[in-house]
């Protein structure tokens, strides 16, 4: 999120791809569910495609308030630098040094806010590696058993004593693009990224939905790079599942 690398917009080009494409289930119960409307003479004659955001999440911080002083001084609140794709989310100025075992770093871990309850640092796989830490896959919050790592700001120093995961695949959206693609919140879907050489298909991607998101995808650095989504040709594609019930 902090220096999304990438935004892929989906939406007209859609329709192109299902001529050349084999057809899944999502896309053939989109079709249908469009056929019924305009037959139904409903209110809506055409279901227009929800716009498809594809970002990457670079390695970043979230802080609580009380980590904000620790690191950056007493009475010290986030100064919003970049906003994000979703609405009241936003890259801050302020940065961290996270250090892992045997002292090994990264400088400048870009902190997100606003502030949360618990201080959490999403890594890619690479990442984690180059850190010296195995950080499990985890849904954002869920951080009971991970490890820690020290944070190091300007003004001090946190020990976390847990909290650094790669984040899982996740999409985020409302309930009408819910509706859209025949999902629910807690589902997974499917996302396939057509690119020179590189096309990717990730399964496992968790739908978080609520009243207000907009739709996009959120994959980290690793994930976006091995699709090579900034060479991208044709935008990606979100299916359901066939089977939710592997998880
Ligand atoms: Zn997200």
């Amino acid at each position: 999120m902090a220096s999304c690398a990438t935004s892929l917009r989906g939406g007209d080009e859609r329709y192109e791809m299902i001529a050349t494409t084999n057809l899944d289930r999502g896309t053939i119960e989109n079709i249908v569910r469009q056929i019924v409307l305009r037959q139904a003479g409903g209110m809506a004659p055409t279901v227009a495609a929800p716009e498809l955001v594809v970002s990457i999440s670079a390695r970043h911080a979230h802080l609580t308030d009380a980590h904000v002083e620790t690191l950056f001084g007493p009475g010290h609140t986030l100064t919003p630098m970049k906003d994000l794709y979703q609405d009241g989310f936003y890259a801050a100025e302020e940065t961290v040094m996270v250090v892992g075992p045997r002292k090994r770093m990264l400088p400048n871990v870009r902190v997100l806010g606003p502030t949360r309850s618990h201080s959490q640092v999403e890594l890619a796989f690479t990442d984690s590696i180059s850190l010296g830490l195995d950080a499990p896959v985890r849904h954002s919050g869920k951080i009971d058993g991970t490890p820690g790592c020290v944070l190091v700001g300007p003004r001090g120093v946190v020990e976390l004593e847990q909290g650094v995961i790669r984040a899982a695949r996740h999409v985020h959206m409302n309930f009408r693009d819910c509706e859209y693609y025949g999902v629910s919140n807690g589902d997974f879907m499917k996302l396939r990224i057509e690119s020179q050489d590189c096309t990717t298909v990730y399964e496992d991607l968790l739908v978080r939905a609520d009243d207000t998101s907009k739709l996009e995808v959120h994959i980290d650095t690793d994930e976006g790079n091995a699709a090579f989504l900034d060479n991208a040709s044709k935008v990606a594609q979100l299916t359901h599942e066939p089977c939710s019930c592997k998880h």
